[in-house]
């Protein structure tokens, strides 16, 4: 196992407007820093606690995602150093970033996460709520935050029609939000879905972003 070697193998096979998150979670800090010596600056992570603790110890150069599961009382922790927020599931979590970003004198990119797994247990946004709050145009109070783009999972098969299918689903809300409510906002431009099984299928249904785990640091141990 060559971290080095599976971050430029992994990025041989992407386009060039697509951005590998190398993701990191339950790895230890010598891990990260073997991707970021072989170049990697995007690292995704999924637990508070986990990401407190590794950030001050690596370059500060690093770009750091939030992919889990994000509690609003947990925001304040991340906020003062959190490049991407992408699991952003609901207005209430949307509200909280923007609180903590001016509290730090920051602005938080975020992507809205939806739910396009059919066999979903996941988190995401109401696409109802999602749209109703952003065609207010509400969100252009939030000076804390910069929303740029959407984020999915998909369901955990090994079909890749199935797969096909919701990366297309999520591409395709991705487009009515580019061509309606963000339509003069360059910055909303992201597609982050693509995991180490599928980010082909992701890249091919029009990922800008894979995250990718396994297939950079190997298989997990979550004891
Ligand atoms: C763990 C995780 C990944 C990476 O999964 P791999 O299969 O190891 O590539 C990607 N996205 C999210 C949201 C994750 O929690």
């Amino acid at each position: 196992m060559n971290i080095g070697e599976n971050i430029k193998k992994i990025n041989t096979q992407l386009p060039a407007h697509v951005r590998l998150v190398a993701v990191s979670k339950t790895k230890p800090v010598e891990a990260l820093l073997e991707a970021y010596s072989a170049g990697q600056r995007i690292f995704g992570e999924n637990y508070v606690q986990e990401l407190i603790t590794k950030q001050p110890l690596l370059p500060a150069d690093i770009e750091w995602h939030f992919i889990g599961h994000l509690q609003t009382n947990k925001v304040k922790y991340i906020a003062p150093f959190v490049a991407c927020i992408q699991s952003v599931d609901s207005l209430k979590l949307l509200r909280e970033i923007d609180k903590e970003a001016r509290k730090n004198s920051r602005v938080i990119d975020c992507l809205l996460e939806f739910g396009i797994a059919s066999d979903d247990s996941k988190f995401g946004f109401d696409s109802q709520d999602a749209f109703e709050f952003l065609a207010n145009e509400q969100y252009k109070n939030f000076e804390g935050i910069r929303i740029c783009g959407v984020m999915g999972m998909g369901s955990f098969v090994d079909d890749e029609i199935t797969t096909r299918k919701e990366y297309n689903l999520l591409f395709s809300i991705f487009n009515r939000l580019k061509n309606s409510v963000f339509v003069n906002e360059s910055a909303f431009c992201e597609v982050s879905m693509g995991m180490s099984h599928d980010f082909g299928i992701a890249v091919a249904e029009g990922s800008t972003l894979v995250r990718v785990g396994t297939l950079v640091f190997g298989e997990r141990n979550y004891k």
